[in-house]
């Protein structure tokens, strides 16, 4: 069946889709940093400070690629999840949004097999006020599926049903799959220097820039 609709009803309907805005999850909201630190010690032997893996995601700096690859599965892994931690005024910025009556969905690349991450994580999130009534969390369905493929396909089927209002994320491949669907991208400089970005519509080092852009009233929420 087609169905058409005139300008006026289809103003109506996208006038009254819930605002939203997509926020991701591993190093954008939670630094994995401490965690990433810990396994990166364990694989090259000694010591690593949290400083000396960021924004270097897979320790390049520090691991050959051999030991990159067995750092980067254990990091799939659920083990010192625990060790991550919210960013300063993530919190404070989501709660932000709540309040203005947009709606958050977290868009995370963390799966639901062969381990189901998705149960620690919203625990751990609610621990600390990241996660709240009302809040959507989407995980991609299996550790084999690219986090681009995955977002890429979720955000065609959230545009139907909400006004997305901007996305931020701290990876540039993903972050350019908002950009190329029309949606307003915010990059965080946590797993990758500003460079990278330089197709995003605003770049920030932290939340503390999203939540002073929001009370200025420079960013919509
Ligand atoms: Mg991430």
């Amino acid at each position: 069946m087609l169905v058409f609709y005139g300008q006026g009803a289809y103003n109506k309907f996208m006038a009254q889709r819930t605002r939203a805005v997509i926020v991701d999850i591993d190093n954008t909201t939670l630094s994995c940093d401490q965690r990433r630190a810990a396994l990166c010690a364990e694989v090259a032997g000694r010591p690593v400070l949290e400083d000396d893996v960021r924004q270097d995601l897979y320790c390049a700096r520090l691991l050959t690629s051999a030991q990159q690859a067995s750092y980067f599965d254990a990091f799939l892994s659920t083990r010192l999840m625990f060790m991550d931690q919210p960013y300063p005024c993530a919190a404070e910025t989501l709660e932000a949004v709540r309040s203005s009556g947009a709606r958050i969905i977290f868009l995370s690349g963390r799966f639901l097999r062969p381990v189901d991450k998705s149960k620690a994580t919203l625990q751990f999130m609610r621990q600390y006020g990241i996660f709240k009534e009302g809040d959507i969390a989407i995980f991609k369905p299996s550790m084999d599926v690219f986090d681009f493929d995955f977002k890429a396909a979720e955000i065609e089927s959230l545009k139907k049903e909400y006004e997305i209002l901007w996305a931020i994320d701290d990876t540039p491949r993903s972050l350019r799959i908002f950009k190329q669907e029309g949606i307003y991208s915010i990059a965080i400089t946590t797993s990758y220097p500003p460079a990278r970005f330089d197709f995003a519509d605003l770049i920030v080092d932290g939340w503390d820039e999203v939540l002073a852009r929001i009370q200025r009233g420079e960013l919509i929420v």
